[in-house]
């Protein structure tokens, strides 16, 4: 497919609205949105619709207190600096109304600075990471400022963009802006990656909904705090849509190897249809097969002579009637956590298997509506959502780091990594004894035995305490022996007959790009490069595999910081500056050198093995086979701005 750029780098935002709806309600009803309005981001929305920086006032900052077991509300701002907030955002809301504002355009830099350095206490830092995600910013630097009819001429010049996911979106969407001929294929029959796979009862975001969305596609008007599956698969289709690449993705389509071809510069590809298998030749590869995919289901002996029904949580069959059932959930990770709940209420009997006791973050609102006052302003004042959406991005980008940095020494380990850890943790079990008040049983069971933070935190409401203390609900923690023809047999000689096997029981994340044979420069395979332990130079690229990009790839997985959405547009942006370059040097491929990645892996292991998750007596999926932590980008979202701003020449070879 041959692809023409059609970006404005002015509004890269395919949900761009230019006029909002006019205010026409009464002062009694403004005061009432502001009062249950989120402070920061609703003066800073105002500042930029009335053009008027000077209202956000010195008195006026937030404290960015960092966010603990919960976020602070208006940014920590103290109750006396909340009143005098809203008295400003009253009257700045009164002016929109009577001089009828409904729209504001991109900002200025010297405006959008100001603004920045009113919401991050002055982080310089972190403006320009910041700037990528506020679609009024001038220089946004997220959308390509190039084009390829520019760069390349006439030469011929194609990439292989694997998966429709989030990851397979964004590139699709950047390299069409890029005017880069690309062909997307995709494995499944629909598009939307893990969100399209994963329809078990509960399923539903565990991050906040506006955090998990495009800098390039910033839809405002969520309905939930923490969006359903369905909407974010619904999301992900409309972006499609919007963006222009839906109806060129080739569905049912698995790519099955891609071998290098040194001579040409080409990836020489098979991919397998229901018609067959096809070889093509594409000058890069731009893989986005995800991480979270390949189902780990334990193999338990007697597995085969189970007579009921198994599933894991990622191949949920919808058409099973599982009301009335006895049902079966090995796990208690997050989507266990979704499921259990869910599902408890219907069932003849639910018995939950835990191997180990999940961390749970107090989030009241994990199933609630956005308010009405929310959605008023999302409708009225001109770009709120964006700065709303923005402002998840202030709070995440320090996220809990200080609470899961392990301190040497620290005499609390291994329950503990540092005295806010060990804090974090008395918090977290004086909510436990709350909820399982009565039952002893099940609060000596819940606390877990690790540090918090050392595995991924769940968010939670109260319905997991409630689904395991619920009448029909048992919890088993002895470990699974074997299956029967009737149910599952564990180690305390104890048989739990049930109709139904849910397998929550996680993913081979470590497994990068299973399932494809990828053959390199030296006719060696990325497996065999790898040996169990997947590495990428910025979670980008591998040494001796030209061209070849992973979005999501190694290490750059935020855990209690950072947005998924900004590592991989910033993973696909990098790629395309790699791609540019192949392009203006005139060359057939550009590889990274091995002693730059063993420099990136160096300076991320240092700061993985300072988290909890990083502790040589921690096990968590986090960890390869050989503990070495590969999943997880132990920074912030400005390190990673920083170090995919450019290709560095030092760092790689281009192959002529
Ligand atoms: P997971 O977090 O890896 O949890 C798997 C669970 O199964 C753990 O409790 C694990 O116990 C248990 N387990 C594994 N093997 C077992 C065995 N042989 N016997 C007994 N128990 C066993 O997997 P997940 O819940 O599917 O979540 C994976 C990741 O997907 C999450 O961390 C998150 O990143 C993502 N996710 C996101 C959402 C969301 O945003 N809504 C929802 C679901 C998943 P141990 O803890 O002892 O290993």
């Amino acid at each position: 497919m041959t692809s023409t750029p059609r970006h404005d780098p002015k509004r890269d935002d395919l949900h761009w609205r230019t006029e909002h709806e006019s205010i026409t309600e009464s002062d009694h009803f403004l005061r009432d949105v502001v009062a249950n309005a989120e402070l920061p981001p609703l003066l800073a929305a105002l500042a930029a619709a009335t053009r008027n920086p000077a209202l956000l006032r010195e008195d006026l900052r937030p404290e960015l207190t960092p966010v603990d077991t919960v976020g602070h509300p208006h940014g920590g701002m103290s109750p006396e600096t909340q009143e005098r907030a809203r008295e400003v955002a009253f009257e700045a809301l009164r002016r929109l109304r009577d001089e009828a504002i409904t729209s504001v355009d991109t900002l200025p830099s010297d405006e959008v600075e100001h603004l920045l350095g009113y919401l991050t206490r002055g982080t310089t830092k972190w403006y320009d990471s910041l700037k990528h995600e506020l679609d009024l910013a001038p220089d946004k630097n997220g959308a390509p400022d190039w084009s390829f009819a520019d760069v390349a001429g006439e030469r011929p010049f194609e990439v292989l963009i694997v998966g429709s996911g989030v990851a397979g979106v964004a590139a699709a969407h950047r390299y069409r802006q890029a005017g880069v001929p690309f062909t997307q294929i995709e494995s499944a029959d629909r598009m939307a990656g893990t969100w399209a796979k994963n329809r078990y009862p509960g399923v539903r975001l565990d991050t906040p909904t506006f955090a998990y969305s495009y800098s390039f596609a910033q839809r405002a008007d969520w309905p939930h705090q923490f969006a359903q599956g369905a909407e974010i698969e619904e999301y992900l289709v409309d972006v499609a849509q919007r963006a222009g690449i839906l109806d060129d993705i080739e569905f049912g389509t698995r790519l099955l190897s891609a071998r290098w071809d040194e001579e040409d510069g080409v990836w020489v590809t098979v991919t397998r249809t229901a018609d067959g298998e096809r070889t093509r030749r594409f000058n890069a590869v731009v893989s986005g097969v995800g991480q979270l995919d390949l189902p780990n289901i334990p193999d338990v002996p007697g597995a085969e002579t189970f007579r009921g029904v198994t599933m894991h949580s990622q191949e949920w069959d919808p058409s099973y009637d599982w009301s009335g059932k006895r049902v079966a959930v090995v796990g208690t990770g997050a989507s266990a956590y979704q499921i259990v709940p869910a599902m408890h209420r219907d069932v003849a009997s639910l018995t939950v298997f835990q191997r180990s006791a999940p961390w749970m973050l107090p989030a009241p609102a994990y199933h609630d509506s956005m308010s009405e006052a929310f959605a008023w302003l999302v409708r009225k004042v001109p770009h709120f959502g964006q700065w709303f959406r923005l402002w998840t991005m202030v709070l995440g980008t320090p996220g809990r780091f200080h609470t899961v940095r392990a301190e040497e020494g620290w005499e609390g380990a291994p329950l503990s990594v540092s005295p806010t850890n060990q804090k974090v943790r008395e918090e977290l079990i004086g909510r436990l004894r709350e909820q399982f008040e009565g039952r002893e049983d099940l609060f000596k069971i819940a606390v877990p035995h690790y540090p918090p933070g050392a595995k991924r935190m769940l968010r939670d409401n109260g319905v997991w305490a409630e689904a395991l203390r619920a009448e029909h609900t048992a919890v088993s923690t002895s470990p699974i022996a074997a299956l029967t023809e009737t149910g599952i047999l564990t180690e305390d000689g104890t048989h739990h007959e049930v109709d139904l096997i849910v397998w929550a029981t996680g993913f081979k994340p470590s497994d990068y790009l299973d399932g494809v044979e990828v053959v390199g420069r030296d006719g060696i395979t990325v497996h065999e490069y790898w040996k169990g332990d997947a590495r990428a130079h910025n979670g980008v690229t591998v040494p001796g595999f030209p061209n070849f990009f992973m979005l999501y790839g190694p290490n750059v997985g935020g855990v209690v910081a950072g947005s998924l959405h900004f590592m991989i547009e910033r993973a696909v942006e990098y790629s395309l500056k790699a791609v540019r370059e192949v392009l203006t040097r005139e060359v057939k491929a550009i590889d990274v050198t091995p002693e730059a990645l063993d420099e990136f892996l160096a300076w991320v292991d240092a700061e993985n093995r300072q988290m909890a998750w990083g502790q040589p007596y921690v096990r968590t999926w986090y960890q390869n086979k050989d503990g070495r932590v590969s999943q997880v980008w132990p920074f912030t979202n400005a390190e990673y701005w920083e170090i995919t701003e450019r290709i560095d020449p030092d760092e790689h070879e281009f192959l002529d």
